[in-house]
């Protein structure tokens, strides 16, 4: 009887705090991992260069750490539902371990690569890993599962937390065992590829340095640096792009490069170990992203049409403008917002963007421009180093107004924005260069003359701020009424 656990990493590049894997650790000594690169995922239009290069980067990190312990992370290029199975009969794998996602696509493919297994006689095992707790771990009074994010945090937060599982035995004694070098073979005839294909043999071609250096190291690195310092200034400096105030982990939150508990009980650790009521105030706050984070993923889980639109019904008919043109200025970052045109520039040349600027942009696409919060979406996921479907769409949602937010309307304007949050103009300097020696105060307030504009390539505004958003808002005045007059006709 074969004693062979293949363990499927997908969202979980990492050895350490890995739930599933630890659990197939302790079932047997051979273990031996798989990754699936997914066509049906690598061919959807909204993939992002960065991000695929970031993932082959964590997948080398990942695969020498397998050889490490004396055993393999075996590639497969394929649609995992034949792909693994085909691999795990192939190989006489007795089970496939995973963890669980939250994405409709996982949940399908999920399901079938499950019953295809099981069919040819391979028990599966699945974990919750990739949250701290279970979407139904977490439901409100009545059952259901919370649609606004205060509710949740209060109950999510007063849950306790597991810590970080151990991956290996406490002595590296008894590592793992690999294949054979006749299963090897036999895996490399069943799909297995015998190197790590780049990026860019994959289609993907990202010229610039990652902004995230990929691999389990280098997550642990820079939560610990963040742990260190920046986490107890958190609440005074998250705002301000030009400054390095954020942890930077949302890659690395993303693949599942280093684990959720692991992140948990830095943060405890540091609240425990703090005096100033400020720094707990500040920690608590970082804390808080950690539960949007997981507010987004449940909200996917247990409302899987949210990927296709919007939550709120106002918004399912809603007359969005959708100008080609103003969106292609929007994408390429030559708005003449220069606030705008920073971030956009940000995002197409590091695969980056700051949080704050990721909602004064997507603000500006939905409520200025009248475009569909979808396009934005579409565009982001094709650009960011850490584009997640749950996050994003949820980041949509909230700046278009269109989901579970219990604020009817938020529009946001660019120059006070700017104003506030980037007082110096040296976030607009950085990524606008040709408005360098423009004055601070113009910068700010966008009001920069017509010659001025002209002298140095930078294009007029290619709409008026304070029109459009009463446009706007006369528009979802409108909407509204057709809304309430087609419920009441019902
Ligand atoms: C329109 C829009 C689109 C977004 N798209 C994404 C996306 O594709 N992927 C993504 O990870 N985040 C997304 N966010 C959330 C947020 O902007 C990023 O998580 C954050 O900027 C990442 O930087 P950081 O790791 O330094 O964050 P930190 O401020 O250090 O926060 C710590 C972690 O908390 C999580 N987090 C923080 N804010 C949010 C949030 N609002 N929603 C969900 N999780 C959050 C992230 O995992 C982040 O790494 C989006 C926000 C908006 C407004």
């Amino acid at each position: 009887m074969s004693n062979l656990i293949l363990f499927w990493h997908r969202r979980d590049l990492r050895i350490s705090d890995n739930i599933g894997l630890a659990a197939a650790r302790q079932e047997s000594q051979k273990v031996v991992g798989i990754f699936c690169l997914d066509r049906n995922i690598l061919d959807r239009s909204d993939v992002a260069p960065a991000r695929v290069t970031y993932m082959i980067g964590c997948l080398q990190k990942l695969s020498s750490r397998y050889s490490e312990l004396g055993s393999q992370l075996l590639i497969i290029q394929d649609d995992p539902t034949l792909g693994i199975p085909k691999l795990a009969t192939a190989i006489n794998a007795k089970e496939v371990f995973w963890n669980w996602d939250v994405e409709p696509y996982a949940k399908e493919r999920d399901l079938a690569v499950s019953n295809a297994l099981q069919q040819a006689g391979i028990k599966v095992k699945n974990f919750w890993d990739q949250i701290l707790h279970a979407p139904d771990e977490i439901r409100s009074g009545t059952g259901n599962p919370y649609t606004v994010y205060s509710p949740f945090w209060k109950n999510w937060s007063n849950k306790p937390k597991a810590q970080p599982v151990e991956t290996l035995p406490i002595t590296y004694l008894e590592l793992m065992t690999g294949l054979t070098a006749e299963e090897q073979e036999i895996a490399n005839q069943a799909g297995a590829v015998e190197t790590l294909p780049t990026a860019a043999s994959l289609g993907f071609i990202w010229e610039s340095p990652l902004v995230i250096e990929p691999g389990e190291d280098a997550a642990r690195a820079k939560l610990e640096e963040f742990c260190d310092r920046t986490i107890y200034e958190y609440q005074d400096r998250r705002n301000f792009p030009a400054v390095s105030g954020t942890s930077q982990l949302s890659a690395a939150l993303k693949f599942g490069v280093i684990g959720i508990r692991t992140v948990w009980q830095a943060t405890e650790i540091v609240m425990e170990t703090c005096r100033s009521e400020e720094a707990r105030a500040s920690i608590r706050t970082w804390q808080q992203e950690i539960a949007w984070r997981e507010f987004y993923q449940h909200a996917m889980y247990n409302f899987p049409e949210l990927a296709d639109g919007p939550y709120r019904q106002i918004f399912k008919d809603f007359p969005w403008e959708n100008d080609e043109k103003l969106f292609q200025a929007w994408c390429r970052g030559k708005t003449g917002y220069p606030i705008i045109d920073a971030a956009m520039r940000q995002l197409n040349q590091s695969g980056w963007m700051h949080n704050r600027c990721r909602m004064i942009v997507a603000s500006f696409l939905t409520k200025d421009l009248i475009i569909n919060w979808q396009w934005g979406e579409k565009y982001f996921m094709q650009k960011l180093i850490d584009g997640d479907l749950s996050a994003n769409n949820g980041g949509w949602q909230w700046s278009a107004s269109s989901g579970m937010d219990p604020k009817p309307l938020r529009i946001f304007n660019p120059a006070s924005q700017a104003q506030k949050f980037d007082r110096e103009a040296e976030y607009i300097r950085h990524w606008v260069p040709e408005l360098r020696r423009v004055d601070t105060k113009f910068l700010l307030t966008g009001n920069i003359s017509p010659i001025e504009r002209r002298l140095l390539h930078y294009p007029d505004p290619i709409v008026d701020h304070n029109h459009q958003q009463r446009k706007f808002k006369e528009l979802y005045k409108q909407q509204k009424i057709v809304d309430e007059t087609a419920t009441i006709l019902q």
